[in-house]
């Protein structure tokens, strides 16, 4: 055999798996159908912004080794998400913290907004939350979900916020301080100089290529190493014998504007149903960048098809419930590891992806 290891997808896990085997002494080749490295965390450069090309991407995690394991290719800068939201016009502070209730409701302490919380959650009357809807009513009461959460979520999604798992919205912290990031964990940043130098580092010296579709040339591949590693859709390696998951994908539309600063803020969020995308990102903002001029993207969600790219898993009771039967088959396939967010059909985060492909170098070693 010509390698150790095909590795299909030259995203996260693809990328660290490589770089790890490589360091054991493995022969690795990678491929990609797209026509660059990194999969959704790749970034193309713009009047010297570096543009996340698939949708902001943010690196957070409470795990020391992970953070030190990113730091060890690129050093990350001081970036902490805090994303404004815009309902109608109103501006208010994400994630939901006592900012966002003085914004909404004049309430100045925590035991003030606590109350009003409270009495709006009561007059529910939820006892266990059994979706997004409920959990997300049940945090936070009718008015912010309402204004915050209800339209943002059902045109991410294309779902009833009352048919989508509660464990979505449960990603999002609940604060009863002036605190306004987006995230809880110990570690944030983003690798200064773009997510490139990251995937750059990993893939040092390992034998890539890309503009390759596995399905493509299967046979070929399939006979050019003796372990494949394969990080695509689950559903289309197993050739959709138990029928099509489910997945969201975006629309991305990039426009470079003639002026320095447009929103003031990496990301302003649009919660209402009307406006038809989600939100706009202002990539110069993660870098504290201060070049002359801006690129923004507006992300339109839709429905994944054949042709377009699978961003986010719907994991629904539905399509987990396919998902399990592939996971089956998976298990009788001793010569293929799945991995990463497509082929594990888990909503991952990259902290996440990354250590899963850690685990995954272990028990194969
Ligand atoms: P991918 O990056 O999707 O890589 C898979 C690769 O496989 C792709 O490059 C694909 O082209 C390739 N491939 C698929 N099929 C084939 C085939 N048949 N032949 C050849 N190649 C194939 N995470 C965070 O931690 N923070 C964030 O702020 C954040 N924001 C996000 C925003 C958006 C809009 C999205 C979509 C995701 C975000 N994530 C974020 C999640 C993050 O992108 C993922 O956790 C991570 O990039 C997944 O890595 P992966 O290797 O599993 O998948
Ligand atoms: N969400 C919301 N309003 C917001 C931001 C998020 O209702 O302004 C909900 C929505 O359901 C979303 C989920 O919280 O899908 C998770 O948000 P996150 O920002 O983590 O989504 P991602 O960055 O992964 O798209």
């Amino acid at each position: 055999m010509k390698y150790d290891y095909l590795i299909v997808g030259a995203g996260l896990f693809g990328s660290v798996f490589a770089h790890e085997m490589t360091k054991k002494g493995k022969k690795c080749l990678v491929i990609d159908k797209r026509d660059h490295l990194g999969g959704n965390v790749y970034c193309d450069e713009v009047e010297g912004i570096n543009v996340h090309k698939y949708g902001a991407h943010i690196f957070h995690t409470n795990d020391k080794k992970i953070w030190d394991y990113v730091n060890s290719f690129v050093e990350f800068n001081r970036y902490t998400n805090s994303p404004i939201a815009n309902f109608k016009g109103e501006l208010y502070n994400l994630p939901f913290n006592m900012n966002t209730f003085y914004q909404l409701w004049g309430v100045k302490t925590p035991e003030e907004a606590k109350k009003k919380i409270q009495e709006q959650v009561d007059e529910l009357g939820i006892k266990k939350p059994a979706n997004l809807e409920e959990q997300a009513l049940s945090m936070v009461g009718k008015d912010i979900y309402e204004k915050l959460i209800k339209g943002y979520t059902e045109k991410q999604w294309g779902r009833k916020a009352s048919d989508l798992p509660a464990f979505i919205i449960k990603r999002l912290p609940v604060r009863f301080t002036f605190d306004n990031n987006y995230f809880n964990d110990k570690y944030q940043g983003i690798p200064i100089g773009g997510y490139n130098k990251l995937i750059e580092g990993l893939l040092k010296g390992i034998e890539t290529k890309t503009g390759v579709d596995f399905f493509a040339n299967r046979g070929e591949l399939e006979s050019l190493s003796d372990r494949i590693v394969f990080t695509g859709k689950i559903d289309e390696y197993f050739n959709y014998q138990f029928g099509k998951l489910e997945y969201r994908s975006l629309d991305f539309q990039h426009e470079l504007l003639n002026i320095s600063n447009y929103q003031g803020n990496a990301v302003v969020n649009y919660t209402d149903t009307e406006t038809p995308f989600t939100r706009i990102l202002e990539h110069k903002h993660f870098e504290f960048g201060n070049q002359k001029k801006t690129v923004i993207t507006k992300e339109y969600p839709k429905e994944w098809k054949e042709g377009s790219e699978p961003y986010y898993p719907v994991n629904d009771k539905k399509n987990s419930e396919v998902y399990l039967q592939y996971k089956k088959l998976e298990d009788q396939k001793r010569d293929v590891i799945f991995g990463g967010r497509l082929a594990e059909y888990k909503y991952y985060d990259m902290h996440q992806v990354i250590g899963s492909a850690l685990q995954v170098v272990k028990r194969y070693s």
